[in-house]
């Protein structure tokens, strides 16, 4: 039975959300034009709304969970606020692991949607997360997404975010698609999209690494350096096969967290509510144009709203600039 079809018909909005925007950016007027897709502008503020709500209907869908049933989500980020949103909307229960310390913000948003928040210990970073999140799925009997290796993760933009990028790109057809990698599933899910439909592009995952005037960042569990939140390294078995069998198509390119910030705080000042990855992604995709040259059609993400980092380097810094 279509259990999605039992759903009363108020209230439910997330499957009538419009595309988000795909305009181009310039920061410089001398600059190179980057296509950057506007995700901040996703209900819960980031682009993990896509695969909260892909995952969380599909999981009803096929009788994963049932009405009213739990999901248990290990994230401290945007994907617990995402899914505490759509479990709202589709009257499931929700729960988010994260490790202690995480900002109060972020536990009010995910309680105000009725969810509920379990603190993992601060030590074990986003390990100790996952760890605590398969305990609590398992006496709960809850489903557990796990977004860094649930291929419907990368699907959700396959589906729909790849298609809403050809549609919106001039001539169809993409050379480049930029993004820092945290689940794998943005940078995995749009290449296979756009290959789907006959275009060949190049993935570029941006990976932050150290800059050199603000030192170090005390790296969760990687060896990026820790400033860009939601983009790690080696946590994804999503990314770990797409780069075992696309290895042709993939080039990995260190940017300076330094510089991602410092874009960051510029396409601030641009009017471009957004956190640091999109700084990472957009610095990453300059350099990428560097490579291409000016005509090529680069596409890259804005992932998430600058509210999130009020009380971080980002707005410490960005009234100074
Ligand atoms: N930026 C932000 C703010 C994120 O939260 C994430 C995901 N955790 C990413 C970028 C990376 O996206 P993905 O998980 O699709 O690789």
């Amino acid at each position: 039975m279509n259990t999605v079809a039992r759903l009363p018909d108020c209230n439910h909005y997330l499957d009538r959300i419009a595309a988000t925007p795909l305009i181009p950016v310039r920061l410089d007027s001398s600059g190179p034009t980057i296509w950057c897709k506007l995700e901040f502008l996703n209900p819960s503020g980031s682009t993990k709304d896509r695969i909260a709500g892909y995952i969380l209907h599909k999981a009803v869908r096929t009788g994963r969970v049932a009405p009213g049933g739990t999901v248990v989500e290990a994230s401290s980020g945007s994907t617990s606020i995402a899914m505490a949103l759509a479990s709202a909307q589709l009257g499931l229960r929700f729960v988010a692991v994260m490790p202690e310390g995480v900002s109060p913000e972020r536990r009010m948003i995910i309680e105000s949607y009725g969810g509920e928040v379990q603190f993992s210990p601060r030590a074990e970073g986003i390990l100790g997360a996952l760890a605590g999140a398969a305990t609590a799925a398992a006496e709960r009997g809850a489903f557990l997404p796990l977004q860094f290796e649930n291929p419907d993760n990368p699907a959700a933009h396959r589906s729909r975010t790849a298609q809403e990028v050809l549609t919106q790109i001039p001539g169809g057809c993409v050379d480049a698609v930029v993004s820092g990698v945290g689940t794998g599933g943005t940078l995995v899910g749009l290449f296979e999209g756009l290959c789907d439909h006959g275009c060949a592009p190049t993935a570029f995952a941006a990976r932050p690494v150290t800059g050199t005037s603000l030192g170090g960042g005390g790296a969760e569990c990687c060896s990026f350096s820790g400033r860009i939140p939601g983009v790690v390294d080696g946590l994804s078995t999503i990314y770990t096969k797409f780069r075992a069998e696309r290895s042709a198509s993939l080039v990995e390119i260190d940017v300076p967290d330094d510089e991602a910030v410092e874009v960051a705080r510029r396409l601030i000042r641009k009017g471009f509510p957004v956190g640091p990855s999109s700084g990472l992604n957009f610095q990453a995709a300059l350099m990428v144009a560097g490579r291409l040259g000016p005509d090529a059609h680069i596409v890259t993400v804005f992932p998430d709203r600058m509210e999130r980092y009020f009380s971080t380097e980002l707005f410490a810094r960005a009234s100074k600039a």
